[in-house]
């Protein structure tokens, strides 16, 4: 069963509509390089739409009330937004769900050393990454520096068109006949990442002068000493801008779609709510999915749970039974990418369930390995509510699985939601050379991905499953 795509839906309007999104996203993408700066470039859009600190509402003791609208944050990596609804949290709310953190290559805690005239920067990369994908390309270095007197400073050199960019180097073709008959998995190993930081050496200084001049630089230009990497989080990113991909600019190249593109259609998605939604419409962005959603602002975390009975507690409800019954209630769209179909690799995928770039949001019933394994298997009754508010809408969607069978796998934050016994489907876009340090998309798909995540947090209602 083929779906349309979504292109051949739009008339001139809407065709500008897609290009403004677009072009709004790749502004978001090039300021939201980490989870850190994804956070704060959230919370200043969500501030300036008239959303508050659920803190300082905790602190103040407000009791909510239908329309308010609230964000907290988790060590600066997590954002959770509320918008109050009419209905009673109890009910339930209509959940939107994306990760902002992205593979990358970090900096180690004791990164600096001199090797033959040229400073490195030690690393360990996060994420499932191709490794030989990172080497001979520009990086900037984004993160923070945590001093002991409790100052944290703000890193982020190599974006301005003036800034130095830095790199890892690959070894001459002519000098690679070793190379390359080796495994692309062993072209470029883990150690290997090391990134050259500098290759001047300080006048007088007999052993590591290289080194010695750039621990200069960094203490005379950034303020940082050797010892502060010890509690610092940098990391190399690809320091490229977003840019249109394609002659026909139906697409967007660039770093970090995974997941930033549903992330940024779910607070569009918030931002186009009406005043008083029906349900408490909630968008939490989570940090360490590429990970296994681990730590304190993963989504195994309870930073999530914590701030509903905080909810629940300002509403005036039942603390215990209360939060209990609006998590099982729920009803949430995990977003995070799809494998999009890639005709040059068309044996990894399965065609007729495989996401097309530009056919839609994509709705994955299931994720994981081999058979199943690790995913959340949607409820077929909620996936028939899914269609049908995605149809109501007109919002151009399709259905898809990450690729062949037995071929690979890989997860979402879905299965961790669903323990609350809430309703979760995956819902994404379609994604090429995922997780490459650069990775494209189809304007179309991130267009419709706002229109049905709209859709789903106005129009999506409880279940009635008893029998
Ligand atoms: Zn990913």
């Amino acid at each position: 069963m083929e779906r349309k795509n979504a292109w051949l839906n739009y008339d001139e309007k809407q065709l500008e509509a897609v290009e403004a999104t677009a072009a709004a996203y790749r502004a978001f993408l090039d300021h939201g390089k980490t989870e850190r700066e994804c956070v704060r470039e959230a919370v200043a859009m969500v501030r300036e739409a008239g959303y508050k600190s659920l803190r300082e509402a905790i602190r103040q003791g407000e009791p909510l009330k239908p329309g308010d609208k609230l964000y907290d944050t988790q060590m600066q990596k997590a954002l959770l937004l509320f918008h109050i609804g009419e209905t009673p949290l109890e009910e339930g709310m209509n959940i939107l769900g994306a990760h902002i953190d992205s593979p990358r290559i970090d900096i180690k805690q004791n990164p600096l050393y001199e090797n033959t005239d040229f400073a490195y920067a030690d690393t360990h990369y996060y994420g499932g990454i191709k490794k030989y994908q990172w080497v001979a390309r520009p990086l900037a270095l984004h993160g923070v520096v945590a001093k002991k007197d409790g100052t944290v400073l703000n890193v982020v050199i190599g974006e301005d068109e003036n800034d130095p960019v830095v790199g890892i180097s690959d070894l001459l073709i002519h000098l690679s006949q070793e190379q390359m008959t080796k495994k692309a998995s062993e072209v470029i190993t883990g150690e290997g990442l090391d990134i050259i930081l500098a290759g001047k050496p300080l006048k007088g200084e007999e052993k590591d002068a290289v080194k010695a001049q750039l621990v200069k630089l960094l203490k005379e230009k950034y303020g940082i000493e050797e010892e502060d990497f010890l509690s610092a989080e940098i990391e190399a990113v690809p320091a490229d801008k977003a840019r249109d991909f394609g002659l026909d600019r139906s697409m967007i190249l660039g770093y970090g779609h995974d997941d930033r593109v549903c992330a940024y259609a779910e607070l569009q998605a918030m931002l186009s709510l009406p005043a008083v939604p029906k349900y408490t419409a909630c968008c939490i962005l989570t940090d360490k999915e590429e990970i296994g959603s681990v730590g304190a602002t993963g989504m195994e975390a309870k930073f999530f749970e914590n701030a509903v009975y905080e909810l629940i507690a300002l509403c005036g409800g039942n603390a215990a039974l209360g939060v209990r019954r609006a998590l099982a209630n729920s009803r949430m769209l995990s977003c995070d990418v799809s494998a999009g179909f890639d005709p040059m690799f068309a044996e990894a995928f399965e065609k007729k369930n495989a996401a097309m770039l530009g056919r839609g949001v994509c709705y994955n019933k299931f994720t994981g390995s081999r058979g199943k394994s690790g995913s959340n298997d949607a409820n077929a009754e909620f996936i028939g509510r899914v269609r049908a508010c995605m149809d109501d809408a007109q919002v151009a969607w399709q259905t898809a699985e990450l690729g062949r069978v037995d071929l690979g796998g890989g997860g979402t934050i879905a299965y961790i939601c669903a323990l609350y016994g809430m309703e979760v489907i995956d819902s994404g876009v379609a994604v090429l050379n995922m997780h490459a340090p650069q990775e494209i998309i189809s304007k179309a798909d991130l267009y419709e991905a706002i229109r049905a995540y709209t859709a789903f947090a106005v129009n999506m209602g409880p279940r009635s499953d008893e029998i």
